[in-house]
């Protein structure tokens, strides 16, 4: 656990470093759990965009996109519930000072439960070598089975907290953790302060005051704007049922407990796709989409190993199903995505705190009604964490040397190729900007001529470039060039004009998205 604590200390330096992400306000040490995005961190982000929208927008032709406004009308969010109910629960270490979310601790104290069962099965394993029969030993371990025990039973118990009459109950969640001896991983003491709810919503003003000016939010998904333009799209696109609306844009949530780098900030990026279906047809649908998000994910190539879905022991109230997509960070499986079957709340709440009627007219049952949602959100920013800390490896190399490398899928790649002069004279420079000139509407190149090639290999292999091409004596005599491999560090020699043939398909976002159909 501490080595893989260092390595995301590494990709967090990494992505300062090769310009991918910095702390927002830097040069005035930063602000809290807010980050900007650099030259390179701008690209990948731009290409996860891109491989989400034209996944949803171009491979379906009943999805549509729209680009709603952050500030919304703030009756919207009285109607979403986000106004009463936007709640985490909090409790502060009275020693540390220091605030968490209660149920996040209980959680981490479930994960540990299952951290113990694991170390268990690793021992026996290694004592009864061969013979060792992880299913059975699983089954019958008296150990085994009074950490299972005590998980499932701490697992009940939170559920019911969680799912309380009349909203979560405090008290109980206070008493779990007491219970279960949690610890202020700062201080280590249990000197715990009571549960208290807190707003995650960020509000200002808008108009002067002398004019009354009103509360507004700054929107904390982007979900309702597309709920609030659901009779617009529907009506002006002429859309039938089932359809979706897709869209990308900030959220903002004041986050008590911000950490782990960009996994949880005040200011992120949200992909939400609302997709508006039959009632009754919600539990195939979800299905449905469970399977597409997750082939989605696994097309990048990281490993079926290192997905999972959690589904949600705590169901909102007009919820009936709901499961997140979990990926194995550094610091353990989290959720990078949810999908959540929504029913007809959030539209049913928008026609009654609005008046205007809502539904949608089925011409095939010739009768009126509220659709069903299925919902799939992602985090931008998550995404991104999760490809970096896939991507990132110190690598050793048979000379004895290290390199660091970024192995970022192709099609994501900030630079797809970079170009560099063997050396700065005998025309080569010229050369290699003739090449950049005549790839550059096809992908993105960069040149390089600085230090000598090992080093310019180096800087592309950080950020994640997957080509490399050199222009040498023999470029100017025949017109080839040494290509690059990132992965394998081959090279081989190729004329100038296959390039783009060699190239271009493996970098493009398309080449992603073909395997998706
Ligand atoms: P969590 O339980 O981690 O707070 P959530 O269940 O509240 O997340 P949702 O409301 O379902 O998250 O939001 C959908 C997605 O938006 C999440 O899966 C995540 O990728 C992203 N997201 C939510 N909150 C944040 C945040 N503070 N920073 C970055 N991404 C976030």
């Amino acid at each position: 656990m501490a080595q893989q604590e260092d390595v995301f200390k590494k990709i967090v330096s990494h992505c300062k470093e090769y310009g991918f992400v910095f702390p927002s306000s830097d040069i005035y040490d930063g602000l809290g759990a807010v980050y900007d995005y650099g030259q390179n961190g701008v690209e990948l982000k731009n290409n996860i965009k891109q491989y989400w929208w034209q996944s949803m927008v171009l491979l379906h032709e009943n999805i549509v996109g729209i680009d709603a406004a952050i500030f919304m009308h703030p009756t919207t969010w009285k109607a979403s519930g986000h106004v009463d109910a936007f709640n985490d629960p909090l409790i502060d270490n009275r020693d540390s000072k220091k605030r968490y979310r209660a149920d996040v601790l209980i959680e981490d104290q479930m994960a540990k439960y299952d951290e113990k069962i694991d170390k268990e099965v690793e021992k026996a394993r290694k004592r009864f070598k061969e013979n060792f029969n992880e299913a059975q030993y699983r089954a019958t371990s008296p150990k085994v089975l009074e950490l299972a025990e005590k998980r499932d039973a701490l697992h009940k118990r939170f559920q019911e907290v969680m799912n309380a009459e009349g909203g979560i109950d405090l008290e109980g969640m206070k008493q779990i953790i007491l219970d279960e001896e949690i610890v202020c991983p700062i201080s280590g003491t249990r000197n715990w302060t009571d549960v208290r709810q807190f707003n995650l919503m960020f509000s200002t003003e808008m108009g002067a005051a002398a004019e009354g000016a009103s509360k507004i939010y700054l929107r904390p998904e982007t979900a309702q704007g597309i709920f609030v333009n659901y009779l617009n799209v529907q009506k002006t696109g002429r859309m039938k049922l089932p359809f979706g609306i897709a869209q990308i844009g900030k959220a903002f949530r004041n986050e008590i407990v911000a950490r782990q780098f960009i996994f949880r900030m005040r200011e992120f990026e949200q992909m939400e796709m609302q997709f508006f279906i039959q009632p009754g047809t919600e539990l195939d649908w979800f299905a449905k989409w469970k399977e597409t998000r997750m082939k989605w994910h696994q097309n990048l190539g990281f490993g079926a190993e290192n997905y999972r879905f959690h589904d949600h022991d705590k169901l909102a109230h007009y919820a009936n199903a709901a499961t997140d997509i979990e990926f194995h960070m550094p610091f353990g499986f989290k959720e990078v995505e949810g999908i959540h079957s929504r029913t007809n709340f959030d539209l049913s709440q928008h026609a009654k705190y609005s008046g205007k009627k809502i539904e949608y007219f089925d011409p095939e049952r010739n009768e009126s009604y509220t659709p069903y949602v299925i919902e799939t959100s992602i985090g931008v920013d998550r995404m991104f964490l999760s490809i970096m800390c896939h991507s990132y490896e110190e690598q050793q190399l048979p000379d004895g040397q290290t390199r660091t490398v970024l192995h970022l899928p192709a099609a994501l790649a900030p630079v797809k190729l970079a170009v560099f002069p063997l050396t700065k004279k005998d025309g080569m420079p010229e050369k290699a900007q003739e090449i950049i000139n005549s790839l550059r509407f096809h992908f993105n190149c960069k040149y390089e001529e600085k230090d000598q090639i090992g080093k310019r290999y180096r800087r592309m292999d950080a950020i994640g470039c997957p080509y490399c091409v050199t222009v040498d004596q023999q470029t100017l005599e025949d017109n080839t060039v040494t290509l690059r491999d990132r992965d394998t560090m081959e090279q081989r020699r190729v004329a100038i004009s296959d390039l783009r043939s060699i190239i271009e398909d493996k970098v493009s976002i398309t080449s992603l998205l073909k395997n998706l159909i």
